[in-house]
């Protein structure tokens, strides 16, 4: 275990296994990094050795570009014992992360110039993993009044989102889509209908035997069908964060069909846990979207499988222990999920080709966000995502670097696991063993802390 930390070093990463969507590479290639920048990725080891450079050995390993998750709650500023900008951070580099985009939903919410610069500024200032600031669609996410989009655009937003809740007033959000249609900043759209607030699970079978109110699948597709309307007549490109509902994959194929620019994200959970998972009444397991059906969470992996759904999303959301306790109506919603999301994701799409994988977890999401990195082409931000594709792990949360020590995936092994993460060459992670998981953890903690 090794977590270097010298400023955009000279590093020849060797021996890995090399899958890069974009460059259509699957192949054995040292990763020859100068400055931040990867210089060069070349067939066998570098002919004139670098005696600066460090040697970093990847044998074992899955080099992929930086993996870059589009969906996380830091909880920064408001929620510090939630998490913090460092936590979080620290968070996604212990996870295989080389970046995130931070959704508007702190207190108070990002919806300035100010708010954006500021959460820009602090992240780079922690100098590890890259962050981007998601601005809120309307003024304190409120729901009505639109926020300044282009001053916030000018300040580093890459898109915009009332997160946390659907932007409330229609009118809002067709005034605010026509008014940022030029905009490269896509919406990024919570569905989740506000009447079905009450809603403490999927409504199905489980809820009824329960006796608890549910919020059924047409809360979020009824949303989706709406802003994708929104979407249709201002001409906006737009997202859908977190499907879950197969009712919903049929509304956005439609719009597409309309000729739509919509994309989709799906999480690890909704990928595979159901709300059979409720039905002791285990508080720790509420979401928005709420967990639903098995046929659900198979609409889901079928939908990866033909493209409908082209990025993976954690929507890491940490709560502190006591906040997802009982009585089931009262726990907070949402768990922590940056570390996590990449062996979970894994687990439950064990056929979906491995390029397929990798270019939801890193070109489509750049793509999406038009940040740079999702390449690791010459010339390109060195960030880069190692895996482990046969190191069975447990899920412990105990050493998570995030405060949220919450996960429905408690206990399960995985057999993909991160082991590194690589930020404009600066090696934020490296988990040589494969088995120094607490280490690896702790020590990504006291460097996103410092
Ligand atoms: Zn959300």
């Amino acid at each position: 275990m090794t977590a270097t930390s010298q400023a955009a070093a000279n590093q020849d990463f060797v021996g890995a296994r090399v899958v890069d969507p974009t460059l259509r590479l699957d192949a054995v290639r040292t990763v020859v990094v100068r400055r931040g920048v990867v210089a060069a990725l070349l067939d066998g080891p570098p002919s004139a050795a670098d005696p600066q450079a460090e040697r970093v050995d990847c044998a074992g390993m899955v080099l992929c570009p930086g993996f870059i998750d589009p969906h996380v709650h830091l909880r920064d500023p408001g929620d510090p014992h939630k998490e913090t900008l460092a936590s979080g951070l620290a968070a996604a580099a212990a996870g295989g992360f080389t970046a995130v985009a931070a959704m508007p939903n702190t207190r108070p919410a990002l919806d300035s110039s100010e708010s954006v610069e500021r959460l820009r500024h602090d992240a780079a200032a922690l100098g590890g993993v890259r962050c981007y600031p998601i601005g809120a669609i309307t003024l304190d996410r409120e729901g009505t009044r639109i926020a300044p989009l282009r001053s916030m655009a000018a300040a580093g937003a890459v898109a915009f989102s009332d997160d946390g809740a659907t932007t409330k007033s229609l009118k809002a959000l067709y005034n605010a889509a026509r008014y940022a249609s030029d905009l490269p900043q896509r919406f990024f759209s919570h569905c989740e209908d506000d009447s079905f607030q009450d809603g403490l699970m999927h409504e199905g079978e489980i809820s009824d035997r329960l006796g608890v109110p549910g919020s059924p699948s047409i809360a979020e597709a009824a949303i989706a069908a709406r802003d994708l309307l929104v979407a249709q007549v201002s001409g906006k490109a737009w997202h859908l964060c977190h499907v879950s509902a197969a009712q919903t994959l049929d509304v956005l194929r439609a719009a597409r069909s309309w000729g739509v620019d919509a994309t989709a994200e799906v999480t690890a959970h909704h990928l595979q846990c159901t709300d059979e998972m409720l039905a002791g009444f285990n508080a720790r397991y509420r979401v928005n979207p709420p967990l639903r059906s098995s046929s659900d969470t198979a609409a889901m992996r079928r939908a990866v499988a033909d493209g409908t759904i082209t990025v993976f999303a954690s929507d890491h959301a940490p709560h502190a222990e006591s906040e997802k306790e009982p009585p089931f109506s009262q726990a907070c919603v949402g768990f922590s999920g940056l570390e996590v999301a990449i062996g979970a994701t894994f687990n439950a799409l064990g056929d979906v080709p491995l390029a397929v994988m990798v270019a939801n977890f890193s070109s489509n999401v750049a793509a999406l966000l038009g940040v740079s990195g999702g390449t690791l082409a010459p010339g390109s931000p060195a960030d880069i995502t190692g895996l482990r594709l046969n190191r069975a792990w447990s899920v412990n949360p105990a050493v998570f670097a995030s405060k949220g020590k919450v996960t429905p995936f408690e206990g399960m092994t995985f057999a993909v696991k991160p082991a590194l993460t690589v930020v404009g060459g600066r090696v934020l992670m490296h988990d040589q063993d494969g088995d120094a998981r607490t280490e690896r953890f702790a020590t990504s903690s006291a460097r996103g802390a410092s």
